[in-house]
């Protein structure tokens, strides 16, 4: 890495997001840095959450569709093309209001940042929130899934167990009751949490049924999934529910924890933007998962990190000028 000198841009993130603002940053000739996370068994490790799945049949371009750690490969050989270089760490502090940006890694205690830069892509992403059981990690992509949109086709005919009593969780089932030939709510209370619509629309719904008062206690199967046990939070009477899929729909926790105090966020801790992807500090860019609670796609991180490139590139371009 080269010292000393303030960078044109860092990226902090490599999901679609981070990789294709350095992709275009790259074209650009700013020479962008990317932070790419360091390997660890979260969704906010190198490529993001698309390592965590197996097939994408919705990435445009993919007539046949493309497993995500493979698209994520491709993605950050194509951001080194263009000459992006990529550090396989994390940035442990950033302090947005000095100027350049200042960015630690490793020991945030460190009284000099490692490096300075004149912009920042904030592009760390999002995770999904987990039941933490250790069979529900080495499952996920065979059978355990964060995302209907991504992998409800694979559960055609299927038995679908949807965990959890929020909007998130109501709008997978239903959606997955396209596919499935039954979905079971299993939720830890006997009152749901989502809006009224969303209970509607589930309660009409002749493929959906509920298991109230009741906690998934263990993810079964081998290879693949073959079905969860369920717990009576009541009773404490323990008993097995048969399923093909299980979708975790308990929320999401944007990985924005770096800049509490120093961007403005919503509540939950997505970061505010602004005429595009400008966050409340010049210089500072967001994008992706980290500030998209709502759409939270592939393809939509990609052309937000797409815009936050083109927004640096002309910020750059404004301090130059003046
Ligand atoms: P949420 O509203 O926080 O709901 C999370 C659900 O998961 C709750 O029912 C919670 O149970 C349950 N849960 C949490 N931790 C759990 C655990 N460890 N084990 C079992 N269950 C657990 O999250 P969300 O559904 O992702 O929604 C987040 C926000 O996005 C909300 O404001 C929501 O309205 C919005 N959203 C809107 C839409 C829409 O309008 N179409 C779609 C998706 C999301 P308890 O109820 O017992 O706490």
């Amino acid at each position: 890495m080269e010292s000393g000198a303030t960078r044109d841009l860092v990226i902090l993130g490599s999901g679609p997001a981070g990789l294709t603002a350095a992709i275009y940053a790259g074209r650009a000739e700013l020479h962008p840095l990317v932070l790419e996370g360091e390997p660890s068994s979260s969704s906010d490790q190198p490529g993001g959450q698309l390592m965590l799945t197996t097939d994408v049949e919705n990435f445009p371009g993919f007539t046949h569709g493309v497993l995500g750690p493979e698209l994520m490969v491709s993605m950050r050989a194509q951001a080194e093309r263009f000459g992006a270089e990529i550090l396989t760490e994390r940035a442990s502090r950033v302090d947005v209001d000095s100027v350049p940006i200042a960015v630690w890694i490793g020991d945030p205690a460190a009284p000099e940042p490692t490096l300075r830069t004149r912009t920042l892509i904030i592009a760390t992403g999002a995770r999904s929130l987990m039941l933490g059981l250790e069979n529900e990690a080495r499952l996920l992509g065979y059978g355990v899934s964060t995302c209907a949109t991504c992998d409800g086709f694979f559960f055609r005919g299927k038995q679908i167990v949807v965990v959890g009593g929020g909007d998130s969780a109501l709008e997978e089932a239903l959606f997955l009751t396209k596919f499935g030939d039954s979905v079971t709510i299993v939720h830890r209370r006997k009152e749901l949490r989502a809006s009224k619509i969303m209970q509607d629309r589930a309660f009409t719904n002749e493929k959906i049924t509920f298991r109230w008062d009741s906690v998934v206690t263990d993810v079964l199967g081998g290879d693949r999934v073959t079905g969860v046990r369920v717990r009576d939070v009541n009773t404490g009477e323990e008993s097995e529910l048969a399923a093909d899929g299980v979708f975790v729909a308990i929320g999401h926790a944007p990985s924005t924890e770096l800049f509490a105090g120093q961007l403005e966020m919503d509540k939950a801790g997505y970061l505010l933007t602004r005429e595009g992807t400008r966050t409340n500090v010049p210089g500072v860019f967001a994008c992706g998962d980290a500030q998209d609670h709502i759409y939270r796609q592939a393809v939509t991180a990609a052309g937000s990190g797409c815009m936050a490139a083109i927004d640096a590139e002309r910020y750059l371009s404004s301090l130059t000028e003046s």
